[in-house]
């Protein structure tokens, strides 16, 4: 990569997008991508991302031959526009903005009209013939400066601003005149000596040093680093610096500022959607505090907004805006988010890059532009994330749900959440750590507020847009957001909400309809979603490129049927125990376990079999000849062992013993590592007829369909091959009796788990015995960590944060370690039985990372919760359209 310390665009400047996003930054890259294509891109320069870790590495200092290099990179934009920078008969001002890699919504700063001071500033009252407009900028200017690069608190100014409103008895900034604006100036430059101890910084060049070493400088701040945390964005990447030359959308009735998408990013519609607002620069539309206007005149009518349209006010604009929109869709063959100013009747394009949209766009988009020629499915397949499939797979309100609607918003993400009101960003996390389920409701939110948004359900708030930070950020998170709702008032000081006639406190539940914008009181029920037909497309195009099967861990008939809804191809997992936590059946079971020997066991194992036949004979009809892997008990004792005393007296009757022999024998089993302890096959070892009972119920239940299943019979927890020969010879005498007593023989198999570190290792004695291995991942995890899987909340995130793993392992697979031990029995495993099949239940089988890595290792197949299988197969095909 050329050391290049200023990288021009517009203007006469070579094309320099070629150096691309992850050295320009993607704003950097885009604007020199869209000034390359010939689009009115403001002329600037970018500070490529590799300066970010020199000034990180010189203790926050900018490189000595950047400095050098600026003048020249500030020539460029001089030349291309006709003003320079510092000169009081024409001056150049200039933004200075933040770009990395990928895009960091509200994450970096921005600082706009830099280059004002009392000279220029009189110079731009001048060349605008506007000096009321000139001491606004000059303002804004001050304060965006001090507060992004000095440090200092914008409620100073904002103070200073509303002081002098009401002094002046006007309540909106524009009522303000020259003279008020003049005055204020003063005030912010005063504010700024007493709180800095030294006057506002004057030289444009040392206001262009400062604001670049203030945008690198941010990248290490709290809220970028939180949020690139939650992104798995590296450190290391840096940002870029874009300094460009100043567009004024505040130029009076013919200029305007606004945000565009050239689809709808809540429901993917191929129309134009955005916000504008005249006479404004481009904070106005973001912070909210103004209500913009609509872009196009039907998008208006629509919502019935009052305020005209762009498409009415200034149609020629417009119409050009609209070239530029399809233009940069056929470039870019994505859905585009576009920042636009218009100065006095010129359109400028500020800022392009895909958009960010909600799963059910991100379908409809995909599918679309297939359809419009401009991408290939294989394309439409890789531009899904398969984890905002997520988004679509969640509730919504039941219409038929009574609901006190009590504030209405704008429908800023879509999704259904209740949850009790929390009125901060720390009071959500806390509460969230908890296990609440919270909403956070804010005027507005900031960066600040990320770590709380994401605690959260649900976000409400009282001001801004559909392009406001919160309606984005929450979109990105798939987060249901109602902002706006201009209806509610909170108090900070009592900590309550009030709707309309109704005062909340802080605790109180609420509800929010992200779809309609609706905030409703209490809880209100949801419904499953439907799935769209764009979904259906996309999963059929995404399975013809998959090799991975994908199955699901079920074990209820309604949990097996979505599972087939949603396209498994089987079950990878049937957990037995868990069809045992029905209130009438745990009783027998905790029988079951407690029974003192055999012949005390036989009674309850007899009274189980036919519950447990039935069971999964309903099973294997759902499935209807797909394949089934049911595991034979795994019951961690700490789960099944009587806690209360209903429970013993429950168990004592079950098995007619005394509540006192029963305690006696609880005590007796009690475990210091139940995680460790008597379960999985060492249940089987030592009681041989519970496996028999459960492989009895198995193949008799198969016996019974019409067109039998090849039933998959898992042994847990195995260390040893010796382990797994002793509960094979368990199955296969089972198997004789049941089949010489009905008289016919159907085909099964006997399999194992691999959830241990010294099962990895012997893989290759074990796969003697075994038919096929399904990797549990969540044990496996577990017992190579040595991290016990009911304990880790409390200390591994602080191990994620630190970077000791980089995601937790139990969500996302530890490849490094634990990968290392799934990719060795593989090949062990199938190095001593070629067809050995294979397959991963864990929870890691429905994340797409996990899925990716053993996709490489050539596993058969993933098994994962049924509400994850259309997750797991796209994950599937993008892995393998990635090979
Ligand atoms: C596993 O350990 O990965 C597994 C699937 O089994 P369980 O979660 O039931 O222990
Ligand atoms: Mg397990």
């Amino acid at each position: 990569m050329p050391d290049r310390l200023v990288v021009p665009f517009g203007g006469n400047a070579a094309p320099a997008h070629w150096l691309g996003k992850a050295h320009l930054g993607g704003k950097g890259a885009n604007l020199c991508e869209m000034a390359a294509i010939g689009l009115p891109v403001p002329p600037g320069f970018v500070i490529p991302t590799p300066v970010c870790a020199r000034y990180h590495e010189a203790g926050g200092r900018l490189p000595e031959a950047l400095l050098a290099k600026l003048p020249e990179g500030l020539a460029h934009i001089e030349a291309a526009v006709g003003a320079r920078f510092g000169d009081p008969a024409n001056p150049l001002l200039v933004s200075v903005r933040s770009g990395a890699r990928v895009s960091m919504p509200g994450m970096m700063d921005t600082v706009l009209n830099l280059g004002l001071n009392r000279e220029t500033v009189e110079g731009l009252a001048r060349r605008s013939g506007n000096r009321r407009f000139a001491y606004d900028s000059f303002r804004r200017f001050i304060q965006m400066y001090a507060d992004v690069v000095l440090g200092l608190d914008h409620y100073l100014f904002e103070d200073a601003l509303e002081l002098m409103k009401d002094d002046r008895g006007v309540t909106l900034d524009t009522a303000l005149t020259e003279a008020d604006l003049e005055a204020l100036v003063g005030q912010y430059l005063e504010i700024v000596a007493k709180e800095r101890g030294e006057p506002f910084p004057m030289d444009p060049m040392a206001q262009l040093e400062g604001a670049v070493a203030a945008v690198f400088g941010s990248w290490r701040s709290e809220r970028a680093t939180v949020y690139r945390r939650l992104n798995d964005i590296p450190e290391e990447w840096g940002t870029a610096v874009t300094v460009q030359a100043m567009i004024f959308g505040n130029m009076g009735e013919t200029s305007a500022t606004g945000v565009a998408f050239t689809r709808d990013p809540a429901t993917g519609e191929r129309a134009i959607y955005g916000e504008y607002l005249v006479n404004a620069q481009g904070e106005d539309v973001v912070a909210g505090i103004r209500t913009p206007q609509y872009l196009t005149k039907a998008a208006r009518e629509r919502a019935g907004a009052a305020g005209a349209s762009m498409e009415e006010t200034m149609p020629e604009v417009f119409k050009e805006l609209s070239q530029v929109f399809t233009l940069l869709e056929r470039h870019y063959r994505d859905m585009q988010d576009i920042e636009f100013t218009v100065q006095e009747g010129r359109l400028f394009i500020l800022q392009t890059r895909s958009g960010k949209r909600t799963a059910r766009a991100a379908l409809r988009i995909a599918c679309d532009m297939v359809a419009e020629g401009l991408i290939g499915e294989d394309e439409a397949v890789r531009r899904v994330d398969p984890a905002v499939l997520d988004q679509l797979l969640h509730p919504t309100l039941d219409p038929k749900a009574e609901r006190q609607v009590i504030a209405t918003g704008l429908p800023a993400s879509p999704g259904a959440a209740s949850g009790a009101i929390v009125l901060d960003s720390a009071e959500a996390e806390r509460r969230a750590g908890l296990g609440e389920t919270v909403i956070l409701v804010r005027v507005e939110t900031s960066p600040e507020d990320i770590a709380g948004m994401h605690a959260a359900r649900g976000i409400l708030t009282a001001r801004g847009g559909m392009t406001s930070h919160a309606a984005v950020v929450a979109r990105g998170m798939g987060r249901p957001c109602v902002s706006g709702a201009g209806g509610i008032a909170i108090d900070p000081e009592t900590r309550t909400v009030r709707a309309g006639s109704h005062v909340l406190k802080e605790g109180d539940i609420i509800t929010l309809d992200g779809a309609t914008g609706e905030v409703m009181l209490g809880e209100v029920p949801t419904i499953e979603p439907e799935l769209s037909g764009d979904f259906a497309t996309l999963m059929a195009w995404a399975d013809r490129h998959r090799r991975l099967k994908v199955r699901a861990n079920a074990e209820t008939p309604a949990d097996c049927r979505v599972a087939r809804q949603f396209g498994a191809e089987g079950i990878g997992l049937a957990r037995t125990e868990h069809m045992f936590f029905d209130p009438d059946r745990i009783g027998l079971v905790r029988a079951m376990i407690l029974a003192a020997d055999e012949a005390a066991r036989a009674p309850i194992l007899a009274r189980l079999l036919p519950l447990q036949r039935a069971d999964f004979a309903e099973m294997f009809a759902v499935m209807a000849g797909l394949p089934v892997t049911i595991r034979l008990l795994d019951p961690p004792l700490h789960e099944f062992l009587p806690q209360r005393e209903a429970d013993y007296a429950e168990v004592a009757e079950a098995s007619g013993v005394s509540v006192a022999g029963l305690k006696r024998r609880v005590a007796e089993l009690h475990e210091m590592n139940p995680m460790l302890g008597h379960r999985g096959c060492r249940l089987g070892v030592t009681y041989p007829d519970i496996y028999a009972m459960q492989t009895r119920a198995i193949l008799e239940a198969a016996l019974q369909q019409a067109d039998p299943p090849v039933p998959e019979i898992m042994i847990p927890l195995v260390a040893t091959r010796r382990e797994l020969d002793l509960m094979k010879a368990v199955v296969d005498e089972t198997a004789e009796a049941v089949f010489a007593e009905a008289g016919r023989r159907i085909p099964y198999l006997v399999g194992t788990m691999i959830e241990l570190p010294r099962a990895a290792l012997v893989a290759d004695s074990i796969a003697e015995t075994a038919e096929f291995f399904s990797f549990g991942t969540n044990d496996l995890t577990q017992t190579t960590l040595g991290i016990s899987r009911d304990d880790a909340a409390r200390f591994l995130a602080t191990y994620v944060e630190k970077g000791i793993y980089p995601k937790d392992p139990f969500v996302t697979l530890d490849v490094d370690g634990v990968g290392q031990l799934v990719r060795l029995a593989v090949e062990r495993g199938r190095g001593a039985r070629p067809d050995l099949k294979l397959g991963i239940c864990g929870e890691h089988g429905g994340d797409p990372a996990s899925i990716r890595f053993v996709a490489g290792l050539g596993l058969d197949y993933v098994s994962c919760s049924p509400w994850r299988v259309p997750i797991a197969r796209l994950a599937a095909a993008q892995a393998a359209l990635a090979d």
